[in-house]
């Protein structure tokens, strides 16, 4: 089975996050090696598929990635965006929004950094925050947070209609991996930048994200927008699943070289 159809939250179904293991290898059975193995011909896929998505200039590709703090967002990007050319590829993170954003209604910078035909865009946190961290510390009100799944999936059926194809990740790590990991950002002083003190307040609340993200998977996994849920605590598993289920998505958008109508075959370049 393709890793497409083993990691997607099948649409209308709610995920178990604690039944499943963020250790595991759904998929693939090989070891680390076998996996940095396997990852490289998918990067050339990759690759190859945003040169076509760019020439053709009909589509657009949206990734959004989600995850506890020292979940490997920015792993999966520095070791599978990567395989994309810079010039068609944008990434956008979200942070804690500004003044000016606060005075809209919260997809407006969403939108305003969705690609445009023969682009990719990745969201390094994205419109789900707004039902995350802001449902978690409570932010706004409940009646507010609660409307906000349905206007999601309209929104993103709205750009998918409109040509974007859009997968969205949760990378799944567990409570010990973050841990191992938040213990690396305070020993190695290479890490130390890395390190908020804000990230043990998330973790304090881990079983109110698990509640949140566990709902934002059920309601917001779509046709158009799957949730594909990535074990993440090995990071070589992490990388080749999403490199896997992205070329899964290139090879069904297949987009072709453009065919010119001009008969090129006559014109003669001058010596
Ligand atoms: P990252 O942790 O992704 O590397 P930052 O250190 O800039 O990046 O953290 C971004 C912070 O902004 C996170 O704590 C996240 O929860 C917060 N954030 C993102 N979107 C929102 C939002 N809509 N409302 C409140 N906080 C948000």
């Amino acid at each position: 089975m393709s890793f497409a159809d083993l990691l997607r939250v099948t649409p209308g179904t709610t995920p178990d996050l604690e039944a499943i293991d963020p250790d595991g290898t759904p998929g693939f059975d090989g070891d680390k090696d076998a996996g940095h193995e396997a990852l490289k011909p998918l990067r050339v896929e990759l690759a190859d598929f945003q040169e076509r998505l760019w020439a053709e200039s009909r589509e657009s590709l949206l990734i959004v990635l989600q995850a506890l703090d020292a979940g490997g967002k920015d792993g999966v990007i520095r070791k599978v965006v990567s395989a994309f050319n810079p010039q068609g590829t944008r990434v956008t993170g979200y942070g804690v929004p500004t003044e000016e954003e606060l005075r809209h209604d919260y997809l407006w910078r969403i939108h305003a950094n969705a690609p445009g035909h023969g682009r990719i865009g990745v969201f390094n946190r994205s419109h789900y925050e707004d039902v995350l961290v802001v449902r978690v510390n409570e932010l706004v009100p409940e009646s507010v947070w609660r409307q906000r799944y349905d206007q999601i999936n309209d929104f993103e059926a709205h750009l998918a209609a409109n040509g974007t194809r859009i997968v969205k990740f949760y990378l799944h790590i567990s409570r010990d991996e973050q841990r191992r990991r938040f213990r690396k950002r305070l020993d190695n002083p290479e890490k130390n930048w890395k390190w908020s003190s804000g990230d043990l307040e998330t973790r304090s609340k881990w079983d109110d994200f698990q509640s949140a993200y566990t709902d934002a998977l059920a309601r917001c996994s779509t046709d158009v927008a799957p949730w594909f849920i990535v074990p993440a605590d090995r990071k070589w598993y992490r990388d080749l699943a999403v490199a896997g289920v992205l070329a899964e998505t290139a090879r069904d958008m297949n987009p072709r070289w453009p065919v010119i109508d001009e008969d090129l075959s006559a014109i003669v370049i001058p010596e």
